[in-house]
């Protein structure tokens, strides 16, 4: 599948990158990585005039530990460098194992967090080739007026499958905006919209440009565990993010899951049901249930929505046992 035309456009700071926002809004796509954007391009899902190329400005990278003790981390570094971080392996880890699940060594050398935070949202009627689409009719995320995942709604249900969403809702992370109309921090929680088209509140002149994750955040337990078809490399069909401060007794404890939705979520109430307990089997398969009762897959995989929703259930279980025994 052949790419379709497009201008390149390649700023060398981020004031450039922002004109150029300003000027082509509308008609224009962010490329980062590249890793999710050039095959969503070669199906003929984006059809942008303009590429607006991240990867010369060398100010959107790095891990940088601030003064009061949080981290900033550049929108253009990559998962690997995630991954490897020991700064996060040792503050944040829940966030550097959610990265080392993405895709493959290649893929994650090339994605970037900040890709992986705007993620498009993923169906199968959706990520196909044009001429697959076309066969079934099109459907409301690009091209055609119908869902063939719930027919005769008006709402489509493709769902969030990035890796680090979760285990960064757990943390508390807040995001940098910067566009034409100037920078606005948010916390990662406001990001989504929980559709499965307009999945994300970013304007078309904006871009992500940071991420912060909070010194209260950091120093918890941290767990990933991910349902995937080939464990070598593919997208998440259910993924679970736990973090944990316990000491015999959980003082804290927070969860997010991933691909089960069509945005990353929090898993409402886990703090309260665990807080001041010693964990046990009993109460790991309650927090389950919360987790469970979360999830509303539908059928936008290959797996079906009962079998992804049962292993959010005993993901949630071993993970949060896993962090409590860490
Ligand atoms: C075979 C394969 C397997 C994969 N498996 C996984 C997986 O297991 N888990 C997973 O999470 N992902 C997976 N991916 C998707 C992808 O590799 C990662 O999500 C990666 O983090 C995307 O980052 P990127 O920098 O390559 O994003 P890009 O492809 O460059 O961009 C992705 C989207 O985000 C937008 N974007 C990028 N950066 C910004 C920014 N700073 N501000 C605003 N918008 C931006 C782009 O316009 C585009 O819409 C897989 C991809 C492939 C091809
Ligand atoms: S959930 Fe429905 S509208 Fe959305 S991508 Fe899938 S088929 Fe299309």
């Amino acid at each position: 599948m052949s790419l379709p035309q497009f201008k390149l456009l390649r700023p060398r700071v981020l004031e450039e990158a922002v004109g150029y926002l300003g000027e082509h809004a509308g008609e224009l796509r962010v490329l980062a990585g590249g890793t999710d954007l050039i095959p969503s391009m070669r199906q003929r899902l984006f059809e942008p005039e303009h590429v607006l190329d991240l990867r010369g400005i060398a100010a959107l990278r790095g891990i940088k530990p601030q003064p009061d003790g949080g981290v900033e981390i550049g929108a253009l570094t990559t998962l690997r460098a995630i991954e490897r971080s020991d700064y996060l392996r040792q503050h944040y880890p829940v966030l550097p194992e959610a990265a080392a699940t993405v895709a493959s060594p290649v893929l994650r050398n090339m994605g970037t967090i900040g890709g992986n935070i705007c993620l498009d949202t993923r169906c199968l009627w959706y990520n196909q080739s044009l001429n697959w689409r076309k066969g079934c009719g099109f459907c409301i995320k690009k091209d055609g007026d119908l869902c063939h995942v719930a027919p005769g709604g008006t709402k489509c249900w493709a769902v969030f499958s990035g890796d680090t969403p979760p285990a960064l809702l757990c943390l508390s992370a807040e995001i940098d905006i910067v566009g034409a109309d100037g920078i606005r921090r948010i916390p990662l929680s406001d990001f989504y919209t929980g559709l499965g088209d307009s999945y994300r509140k970013l304007q078309p002149n904006e871009l992500v440009t940071r991420i912060f994750l909070p010194a209260s955040s950091a120093d918890y337990r941290g767990v990933y565990r991910k349902l995937r078809v080939r464990g070598s490399i593919d997208y998440p069909l259910a993924g679970v993010a736990v973090v944990m401060r316990s000491n015999g007794h959980v003082s804290d404890a927070r969860i997010g899951i991933t691909a089960v939705n069509p945005a990353p979520l929090l898993v409402k109430g886990v703090g309260e049901l665990l807080m001041g307990k010693a964990l046990d089997e009993s109460l790991a398969e309650a927090v389950g249930d919360l987790a469970a009762r979360t999830a509303k897959p539908l059928t936008t995989s290959a797996l079906t929505p009962e079998y992804r929703r049962e292993m959010i259930r005993v993901f949630t279980k071993r993970a949060v046992l896993a962090a409590a025994a860490n």
